[in-house]
């Protein structure tokens, strides 16, 4: 076994990124939709830095972490070895006394939950001198582990645009569309009900809060990106189906 880890040869990598590919643009083709209309995260977390780069010599440009830690640890690392134009995106849960650190390291935060972080990120993105790009994280499937907004049934839906209405003022986001995970395990059939949910509840938020400035859905991980994509997807998270099992 290679060094670097399993993911770590440039075939190895090459091999399931076809792979992968081809699943994305046929689930594309049957929801028709074009290609292009969906991007590709690399999830890199517990991965070797030579196994981020293998993805980054395949044509890879959008890399997801799921820690503040890990992301600042890898952009450390790779800055010398990356591309200028790589985008960082930062996909789990955000504390917010981390807040100032994810606005710094990430392109884009998919992972906003509360209030509370869109405003410590809104500060921070102020103190950068920058506009962060972010989606807001919906609770759509009502597990407990979850987080994210709640957003699981007709009530907590509606109680949705009067709970976002402090994001309007906050001039250093930009609100682009929603994220969210199926439960975990769940049969494709009832991950697809979840993003099924997410798109509507998009729709409907875009509706009344013009603020809302993307459509972005972020949705579909290794085991469902297929019904992600049917539902309209505009980003899948992918980890495991390209870098093989983890291990940690
Ligand atoms: C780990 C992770 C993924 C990718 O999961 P895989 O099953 O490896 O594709 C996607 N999104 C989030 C938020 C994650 O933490």
């Amino acid at each position: 076994m290679p060094a670097g880890g399993p993911g770590s040869t440039d075939e190895g990598f090459a091999d399931r990124l076809a792979a992968v590919e081809e699943r994305i643009a046929a689930a594309c083709r049957a929801a028709g939709r074009a290609r292009e209309e969906v991007t590709l995260v690399a999830v890199t977390k517990t991965r070797s830095d030579e196994e981020v780069l293998a993805a980054v010599r395949c044509g890879l440009r959008d890399l997801g972490e799921n820690r503040v830690e890990e992301l600042e640890a890898r952009r450390e690392a790779l800055c010398d070895a990356l591309p200028a134009d790589v985008r960082w995106h930062m996909i789990g849960h955000v504390q917010s006394r981390k807040a100032a650190r994810a606005a710094a390291a990430a392109a884009l935060v998919h992972s906003v939950d509360s209030v509370r972080l869109a405003e410590r990120l809104d500060r921070a993105a102020q103190s950068l001198g920058r506009v962060l790009p972010v989606l807001l994280e919906m609770n759509v499937s009502g597990e407990e582990s979850k987080d994210g907004f709640p957003a699981w049934d007709p009530a907590s839906r509606q109680a949705l645009p009067a709970t976002l209405a402090p994001l309007e003022g906050l001039e250093h986001l930009e609100v682009r569309g929603l994220m969210t995970m199926a439960p975990l395990g769940a049969a494709p059939e009832r991950a697809r009900e979840v993003f099924a949910a997410l798109r509507t509840l998009g729709e409907a938020l875009c509706g009344v809060l013009p603020w809302i400035r993307g459509r972005e859905l972020s949705m579909g991980m290794t085991d469902d990106f297929e019904p992600a994509i049917a539902e309209g997807a505009t980003m899948v998270r992918i980890g495991r189906a390209l870098f093989g099992p983890r291990t940690t």
